[in-house]
This record gives structure tokens, sequence and C-alpha cells, in this order.
């Protein structure tokens, strides 16, 4: 008699234990579910999906050089001077040309480096240049196997190939 109660109470405890397996894995699946369900997308099928940045999203920087009068004022801005500018007086009697908001370019730019390893993005020196020559683009896809690479010589043709497709975008 004793044993058919022990059977009893162990088959109830069996079914308990069941459908209270049950009823919490369909109660967790039901979190899930309408987790999955209601969520939003965050993530794109990068690259053929690309984000469309914020109109002022900063991003590599581009200097537009032929309007650059070399005044050295990102240079200074910079604070952690990672801009290298290098320039020399035109010959005497040398034409004088403008740039496009009508500063004249008294000096000729031989050298303008920014390291962008160094480069934290602050837009400082985006700020202070006169001419409005150098400015954050939206190029974000300019990782390189080496340091030395994030160096971008605005003056190298390599540079003005990427630059002018940014010019066209
Ligand atoms: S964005 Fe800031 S850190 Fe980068 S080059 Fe300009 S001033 Fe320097
Ligand atoms: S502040 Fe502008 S104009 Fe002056 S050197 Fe820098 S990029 Fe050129």
């Amino acid at each position: 008699m004793s044993t058919s109660v022990h059977e009893t109470s162990s088959v109830k405890e069996y079914f308990a234990a069941l459908i209270n397996g049950i009823t919490t894995t369909v109660h967790g699946m039901w979190i899930t579910f309408r987790y999955v369900w209601g969520v939003k997308h965050v993530s794109i099928e990068y690259p053929e999906v690309r984000e469309v940045l914020p109109e002022r999203a900063r991003m590599r920087l581009f200097n537009d050089v032929l309007n650059c009068i070399s005044c050295t004022q990102c240079a200074m801005a910079c604070p952690v001077d990672c801009i290298y500018i290098a320039s020399e007086k035109k010959p005497e009697g040398a034409e004088i040309k403008k740039t496009s908001n009508g500063q004249p370019i008294r000096l000729t730019l031989t050298q303008f480096v920014i390291d962008t390893a160094l480069c934290c993005y602050c837009g400082l020196c985006t700020t202070v240049c006169p001419t409005e020559c150098l400015t954050h683009s939206h190029d974000y896809e300019f990782s390189q196997y080496t340091i030395d690479g994030m160096k971008y010589d605005y003056l190298a043709p390599d540079v003005i190939a990427w630059r002018d497709r940014i010019v066209k975008s």
C-alpha cells in the first residue's frame, strides 16, 4: 500500500515537472519571439549597403590644395600636431593667384601631409582654415596595411585620385 502511494506521488511530480518545463519553455520562446518579431533591424548588408552619414560627420580629411594658402593655421590649431606643412615664397614677379574665396596665394605649397593615424577628428583644423579648403569628407573606408600608410600627402597623385572621387560623389 505504501509503495502505491509513493508511486502515485512520483508520477504526479513527473507530470508537474513536465508541464512546468513546457510552460516555461513556451513562455521564454514567446518573449524571444516578441523581441525578434518586433525589433527594428540595426545591421546592414555592408558593403553592398552603406550608411548615409549625417551631413556634418567628420571622416577622412580632405584638403583642396589649390585653395590652400599655406598659412599653417590648421597645423597650429591641431592638438596632436599631425599636420605637416612646408611652403616657399613665390619668385619675384610671379603671378599671385587667388583662392575661390578671393584670398591671394602668396606662397607655393610644397608639402601638406596629415598623419591620420594620429588625428582624433576633432575638426579644429577645418574650423580655423581661412579659405575653407580643409574639410572632413564622408570617406570612412581608408584602412591601410601599415601605420605609415596613414600619412596622406595631399600633393601626391594617389591621394589626389581619391580626392577626385570624393569631390564627384
Ligand atoms: S581633425 Fe583635429 S586632430 Fe585631426 S588633423 Fe584636424 S585638428 Fe588635428
Ligand atoms: S588653414 Fe587652410 S589654408 Fe591654411 S594651411 Fe591649413 S589648409 Fe591651408
